[in-house]
């Protein structure tokens, strides 16, 4: 849990109505240390009350509309959900496991990016930077080693 976030005043600033799912979901993600897949948020979703799995495509379309809410790639050509950067959360990048496939945030500042000599460079104005580190992660490379044992 987050302690520095109020989610519902978060809604409540983004301009984003109050709903118990849209509650929700908001805490679902904020919760996780990891971004979370639509399914993973639906499945914990699912736990404690009944909600369809387009009413979780709504939301988090909603959501990341607002701002609030930030959409990953993941290298399985889906995506990830995890809070929007704020004063709150600085913005950093992820490292995607392509065995398990699962999710990592990396700690802001461990990939430094020159963004105004990239717009220099490229004579752009840049909107948005998602950087993906792909790999094994630290558990899978544990379990391969049991099995060569
Ligand atoms: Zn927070
Ligand atoms: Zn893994
Ligand atoms: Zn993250």
């Amino acid at each position: 849990m987050c302690r520095q976030c109020d989610y519902s005043d978060l809604l409540k600033r983004s301009g984003v109505s109050l709903t118990v799912h849209r509650l929700r979901v908001l805490e679902v993600i904020g919760d996780s240390p990891c971004p979370l897949s639509h399914r993973e948020i639906h499945r914990t979703l699912k736990r404690s009350r009944v909600v369809d799995r387009v009413t979780v495509y709504r939301i988090l379309d909603l959501l990341v509309d607002k701002g609030v809410v930030q959409r990953i790639s993941s290298g399985d050509r889906g995506f990830r959900y995890g809070l929007a950067p704020s004063s709150n959360h600085p913005s950093h990048h992820h490292f995607f496991c392509s065995v398990c496939g699962n999710m990592q945030c990396l700690d802001p500042g461990a990939l430094p990016i020159d963004l105004q000599a990239l717009q220099r460079s490229c004579a752009s104005l840049i909107r948005n930077v998602e950087v993906r580190l792909d790999g094994i992660c630290g558990n899978c490379l544990e379990n391969r080693g049991a099995k060569d044992n």
